[in-house]
Parts: structure tokens; C-alpha cells; sequence
């Protein structure tokens, strides 16, 4: 499958690692908006929420749990942080493996309504 991130989950590209373990990756963005910007990954590969079936709907609770593990180690999680997911074309998604922005490290502009 030609997908950038299921490729740097294979180290086949190389990622800037900050949290890793048997069914999660995260690592920083490459272009980041924040001064801490980092995806939060799936190991499998879901195009976006639209494909995570009920039976493994548990992989998004586990994110949401290694989200808080970075947020205390990387020492933001006093100040807060915006998680986001960004689903299909109206939701700006250019990659298509699920992945959640972590931003922070400033106070964020609110987003367009
Ligand atoms: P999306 O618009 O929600 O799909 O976000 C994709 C994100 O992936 C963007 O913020 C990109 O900057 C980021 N990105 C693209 N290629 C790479 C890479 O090779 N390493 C890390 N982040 C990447």
C-alpha cells in the first residue's frame, strides 16, 4: 500500500519518533503550526474514523491515552493542548491514514467557524 505514514511506521521513511509501542506511533509533524505539533497514529492502517469498525473502536481510546502520556512527559499538559482530526476533503485530510495533530506549547487561535 503506497501510504506515507504506514511507511514510516515501517521505518521505511524516517520519522521523528516521540511515543511508540505495539499498536501506536506518534512522532512530530514535519510542518509544524505549534511549537509541539506531533501526529498520533493508528500501527493499522484506517483511512480515516469512517473505517474504524465497532469491534476496534478501542484503538481510539488507546490514542486518547497515549495523548496524555505525551502531554505529561513532554510537560504541556498543565497548559492544555487542541487534538485534532482532520476527516476527508471538507475536513482538509491530506493524508489518508487515520492520524490525530497534537498542538501545543502557545495559546492557539481559535479555529474558522
Ligand atoms: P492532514 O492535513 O490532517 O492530513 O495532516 C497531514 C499532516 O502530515 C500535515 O500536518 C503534514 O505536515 C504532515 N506530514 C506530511 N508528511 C510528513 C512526514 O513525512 N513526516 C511528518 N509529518 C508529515
Amino acid at each position: 500500500m503506497d501510504c506515507l505514514f504506514c511507511k514510516i511506521i515501517a521505518g521505511e521513511i524516517p520519522g521523528d519518533i516521540v511515543y511508540e509501542d505495539d499498536k501506536v506511533l506518534a512522532f512530530n509533524d514535519i510542518n509544524p503550526v505549534a511549537p509541539y505539533h506531533i501526529l498520533v497514529v493508528p500501527k493499522k492502517h484506517y483511512e480515516s474514523i469512517l473505517d474504524v469498525n465497532a469491534e476496534d473502536m478501542d484503538i481510539i481510546a488507546h490514542i486518547h491515552k497515549v495523548i496524555n502520556i505525551i502531554a505529561n512527559e513532554k510537560g504541556f499538559a498543565q497548559n492544555g493542548f487542541r487534538i485534532i482530526n482532520n476527516c476527508g476533503a471538507d475536513g482538509g485530510q491530506e493524508v489518508k491514514h487515520i492520524h490525530f495533530h497534537v498542538l501545543a506549547g502557545k495559546k492557539l487561535p481559535m479555529y474558522e467557524k
